[in-house]
């Protein structure tokens, strides 16, 4: 399986602007729409579903690039992650299969191991920030050479 013309991952053209890190294997961007300030995904760049799918030299890269922003992210209260899969995801027009993993700072009053958006949908669970806004923040947790892991 390689990249899909109806992907929002495979059209890396789409994604430059809130790129944080691209090269041979993986991409970081701030995602849009988020569910709070700061959340960013990591996605391979080959459309794959499932993390059996996964090679290990892109399971080490997404996995060194989710650490790294762990370290960002973090407002004094952690990062957290999550991959989050359901098989129909794509067919909602929203979501999408290409595997992808979510990763935001989270919150001081926050309790319990895995906070959800509140309401969990689209409509008014998650935000659409300005692009600027989205853009900035890329810029910030852009990659210099001297930290690349
Ligand atoms: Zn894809």
């Amino acid at each position: 399986m390689t990249k899909t013309d109806n992907c929002t991952f495979c059209k890396t053209e789409l994604l430059d602007w809130r790129t944080i890190l691209a090269d041979d294997l993986i991409r970081s961007v701030v995602s849009r729409p988020w569910f709070r300030e700061g959340h960013c995904l990591v996605v391979p760049n080959r459309h794959i579903e499932e993390v059996s799918q996964l090679r290990d030299e892109e399971s080490s890269a997404i996995m060194a690039e989710l650490g790294r922003l762990s370290l960002k992210l973090d407002n004094g209260f952690g990062a957290g992650m999550m991959q989050k899969f359901q098989p129909t995801q794509g067919e909602n027009g929203i979501k999408v299969n290409h595997l992808h993993f979510h990763i935001f700072p989270r919150l001081e009053e926050e309790s319990g191991l895995f906070p959800v958006p509140e309401p969990n949908d689209f409509q008014d669970g998650f935000s659409f920030a300005p692009d600027k806004t989205i853009g900035d923040l890329a810029n910030k947790l852009r990659v210099n050479k001297f930290e690349h892991p």
